[in-house]
């Protein structure tokens, strides 16, 4: 199937600046299918969950469709809560953020209804309420609907379920007959269908269908932390599994372009790759990997396509994806021709839902993590450095600095002196990090799933040393070092 790009979708090009801005690289698949279709003026019907894009899949054409030299309220969204209110007039202000004369304002119960009905007085063309709060605006005469050309019924389902039917159809009723019906819901079931069949139009139906993932050697885990502790999580599990290659996902070209610069302002070696990238500076980029002068890639899901390394041992979803989909394709990344690999999944805040989709629509198991606390780390650099030891004692001749010791130790030092500070001079080279400050308790579930899984194996650390960004030592699964 083709990939369909922004620019296929022909929208205008403020709304393409905003898409751009944004970071938006690609259409998520509930884009691609569902804005051709609304912009032709079909009413639609959509099975998408929570963190598809389903927002910007009806705002796009929606807001495409608004006239700035009208101030009536031309379109309006109904959602179940007041949180999903703020959150879709949050997105859509940002999508019409080059529409100046558009006006955007979300109406819902529990805010001073005085504020609305000054912004409604104003003139606004696009409203997102909540059923009852549209209800009391039209009981107040506030809120004129007979000019309203698109609907769009957000979370259906849920509306249902919170028992919004009659204020639905009472709503409706107040729109004009000849009008552009939408409605999202995560589940098609009865009471959907017959709300469908009731206001709609020989409505187009559009559902991403999801792949089946059959990858049982990746080790897949994730980690519950705020949005500001991603970047120290990166690092120490970097750290703590020391991968020789890792690939760090993020949904947009200027988070890429972020994490590259705050992972190299640290020491590593990171380098990013995204879509606006020309073939030569990508070639250039994936050579450096190719040959371990970086060993970390940040990229988006687009412009990861192209890569082709069988070694990636550890892959990091520093936002949750998009799509079931495209976690499936981002992990698959890790473990080829049959090696083992793992895959870590950053969940911040909302994030936390689509994590649930992807386990259920991806049908994968997802075992939640801790991320390693300063104490895991040092006890992990003093086993590492014991290694280094023994493997010295055992493989070198070490007649020479035998003699230079026991010349050292004389009255000054005991043996015991010196071995501690070699060990302090193995660790003092590496920066100190800051704490995450939330480490998340796990559940009696979960604690069980912990104490079940198989123990880490500590000996492979060698933490990154900031001046020369030499990572080596040995790696999580396998002995092969360029670097060191
Ligand atoms: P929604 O499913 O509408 O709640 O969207 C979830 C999140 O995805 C929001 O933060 C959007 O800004 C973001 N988003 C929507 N479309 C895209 C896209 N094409 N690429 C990357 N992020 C997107």
């Amino acid at each position: 199937m083709k990939t369909i790009s922004f620019p296929d979708l022909e929208l205008s090009k403020e709304l393409e600046k905003a898409i751009t801005d944004l970071g938006f690289e690609e259409p998520t698949p509930i884009q691609a299918l569902a804005i051709p279709m609304l912009i032709e003026g079909h009413d639609v019907i959509g099975q998408a969950h929570t963190g598809s894009g389903k927002t910007a899949a009806y705002g796009l054409p929606l807001l495409g469709k608004m006239d700035q030299n009208d101030r009536r309220v031309q379109a309006l969204v109904m959602c179940p809560t007041r949180e999903l209110a703020i959150q879709v007039s949050e997105e859509l202000a940002k999508l019409g953020k080059y529409l100046p004369g558009i006006m955007i304002i979300p109406v819902y119960g529990g805010q001073p209804i005085e504020r609305q009905l000054v912004a409604l007085k104003k003139g606004v063309q696009v409203v997102i309420g909540t059923p009852g709060r549209i209800i009391d605006h039209l009981h107040r005469r506030s809120l004129d609907l007979s000019n309203v050309r698109v609907v769009v019924l957000d979370e259906a389902d849920e509306m249902l379920d919170m028992g919004f039917r009659d204020d639905i159809g009472d709503i409706l009723a107040k729109t004009p007959e000849k009008r552009q019906t939408v409605l999202f819901s995560a589940t098609m079931a009865a009471p959907i269908m017959e709300l469908a069949k009731k206001y709609q139009k020989t409505p187009k139906h559009v559902k991403v269908v999801h792949a089946q993932l059959t990858v049982p050697t990746i080790e897949q885990y994730y980690y519950e932390m705020r949005e500001s502790d991603k970047i120290e999580a990166l690092c120490r599990l970097l750290d703590r599994y020391n991968p020789k290659l890792s690939l760090v996902f993020s949904n947009t070209k200027r988070r890429v372009d972020e994490i590259t610069n705050r992972l190299n302002s640290r020491g590593y070696a990171a380098e990013g790759l995204h879509g606006d990238m020309s073939q030569s500076q990508r070639e250039r980029v994936m050579a450096k990997f190719r040959s371990g002068v970086t060993d970390i890639h940040i990229a988006t899901d687009v412009a990861a396509r192209g890569l082709d390394i069988d070694d990636i041992e550890a892959v990091f979803n520093f936002d949750v994806p998009q799509d079931p989909e495209y976690y499936v394709h981002r992990i698959g990344r890790t473990a080829r021709a049959g090696r083992s690999g793992r895959s870590f999944t950053f969940v911040s805040g909302k994030e936390v839902w689509k994590l649930r989709d992807i386990q259920r629509y991806a049908n994968v198991r997802i075992t939640p993590d801790f991320i390693p606390s300063d104490q895991d780390l040092e006890e992990q650099r003093t086993l590492q450095a014991l290694t280094k030891i023994r493997e010295a004692i055992e493989k070198e001749n070490l007649d020479n600095y035998r003699l230079r010791a026991q010349a050292m130790m004389g009255e000054e030092f005991t043996s015991l002196d010196l071995a501690a500070a070699l060990l302090f001079m193995t660790d003092k080279a590496r920066p100190k990090m800051e704490p995450p400050s939330q480490t998340p308790i796990p559940r009696d579930d979960e604690r069980r799933e912990r104490n079940n899984r198989p123990p880490r194996r500590r000996e492979a650390y060698k933490s990154p040393h900031p001046a020369s960004n030499n990572r080596g030592g040995q790696r999580f699964s396998g002995p092969r070092d360029r670097r060191s």
